[in-house]
């Protein structure tokens, strides 16, 4: 908060985010400069449309005084207001929560400030209405004898926001010069339209002043001083603009791979494989960042001191550069023959169903296996394969009507699951359903894993 002193009067500029903070600041001026609190407040200007530059005003304004005084602010800021502050509010809050460390113990291993100062305010807080909107960049006004010439910056650090100076004093005002995108998750800024607003300032105001102040910072004096200032801010918002639409501009599979050979060159290794992995998985049919990306992944693997860490890099680079399959580690087939239970080779069996290929398929295929002693229920339904165990009580079952029933023994059942044919013991229904049933499994040809298992 800034106060402009009046013989009669305070002028309060951006009156702080609560009452409590801004009636202390007023408090503390008073106490130095008005011990007899002889002056009211006489206007406000509120710069911009974030909270921590108007939402304080209620308590400074002498009650019923609102509307008596003129409330300066940027044409647009009330709707700026609703659709950051309003609008995306809770979403603003919830990740301003983050930023602000909140819940952070106040220690050294936790939260030690926000950057701006030690912490936000948790204050009450309030939005009155301004009365008197800035259209134009070089409109004038005089409030309390005090004549002040303003400059319109919309889309700056705030969607609606304004500079202006004080001639008679010799003071330029930039509220905020120093930030482009917030975690907070404010609006992006744009770049070069704050560029241009501070040449213009230069411009405008640069042979006048000999400070100038903002919201949040010490102010600077001199004017060489602060022509510099400001010229380095236009200039760092000019580049990160500029630059940043050259190298998109740039971009393509061949500018990241001079990029990634650049970062190898640096031994920045980690960096040039993940930007190379990037354009790997755009540009498959492209080899050189395939190429490039083995070279990477080779150098990290002969930079490891970790085997396994060795071994994922070079596997890496064997696969780039020869496009050979990975095999599994086991390549032999694992036959379980007769061990598991029933029931284990029911659960194998459910997990190579192809559900879409399932889907429309209704089965039902009853086992009675003679010297295990277990009667089965397998059943195909909604893509999944269910298999029940059936007892004496199950009694008569809803999906009765089974396709197939088998009697059979635990060796003669294996063979059936495994799609041969066998003489069982007893059957009825038909046959084919067990093949139908084999065939909704997926399990390729000569794979290591799956129904070859059984
Ligand atoms: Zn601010």
């Amino acid at each position: 908060m800034t106060i402009v002193q009046r013989k009669e009067g305070i002028i309060i500029i951006d009156p702080l985010i609560s009452f409590e903070c801004a009636a202390a600041t007023s408090n503390i001026c008073q106490t130095h400069h008005d011990p007899e609190k002889q002056r009211r407040v006489t206007g406000m200007i509120c710069s911009h449309s974030h909270g921590d530059h108007y939402m304080g005003a209620q308590d400074v304004l002498p009650p019923g005084q609102a509307l008596a005084i003129p409330i300066i602010a940027p044409e647009g800021f009330m709707e700026a207001v609703m659709s950051e502050s309003v609008i995306a509010g809770p979403a603003m809050r919830q990740r301003a929560a983050f930023m602000y460390g909140r819940t952070l113990p106040r220690r050294p291993q936790g939260y030690i400030g926000v950057g701006l100062g030690m912490g936000s305010s948790i204050g009450s807080t309030s939005l009155i209405p301004p009365n008197l909107m800035i259209q134009n960049t070089g409109e004038e006004h005089v409030v309390d004898g005090v004549r002040i010439v303003f400059q319109m910056v919309p889309e700056t650090e705030a969607l609606a926001e304004i500079n202006f100076h004080f001639p008679g004093f010799q003071a330029l005002c930039i509220p905020e010069i120093a930030t482009y995108l917030t975690l907070r998750g404010a609006q992006v800024r744009d770049a070069k339209a704050w560029s241009r607003y501070l040449d213009e300032a230069i411009v405008l105001f640069g042979s006048e002043p000999d400070v100038v102040f903002g919201s949040h910072n010490w102010p600077t004096w001199g004017r060489k001083e602060l022509i510099n200032k400001l010229a380095e801010q236009r200039d760092m918002y000019a580049y990160l603009h500029d630059q940043t639409v050259r190298m998109m501009n740039l971009g393509g599979v061949e500018a990241v791979c001079a990029q990634a050979e650049d970062f190898i060159q640096r031994r920045d290794l980690r960096f040039a494989a993940t930007l190379l992995h990037h354009a790997v998985a755009a540009y498959s049919e492209i080899s050189k960042p395939k190429t490039i990306l083995a070279s990477a992944y080779k150098k990290l693997a002969h930079g490891a001191e970790n085997a396994t860490w060795r071994n994922l890099y070079l596997t890496g680079a064997q696969r780039l550069r020869t496009r050979r399959q990975v095999r599994m580690v086991a390549r032999s087939r694992t036959l379980l023959e007769p061990n598991p239970s029933v029931e284990q080779w029911f659960s194998i069996l459910s997990v190579q169903v192809n559900g879409e290929r399932a889907a429309e398929k209704s089965l039902v295929i009853d086992f009675n296996v003679t010297d295990a002693n277990e009667k089965w229920r397998l059943l195909v339904s909604n893509g999944v394969l269910i298999h029940r165990r059936l007892c004496r009580s199950s009694g008569q079952l809803i999906d009765d009507r089974p396709d197939l029933q088998m009697v059979l023994s635990k060796q003669d059942l294996l063979e059936v699951l495994r799609g041969n044919d066998v003489e069982c013991k007893k059957q009825e229904g038909r046959r084919e359903a067990v093949q139908e049933l084999l065939t909704l499994t997926s399990v390729s040809q000569g794979s290591a894993r799956g129904p070859s298992q059984l």
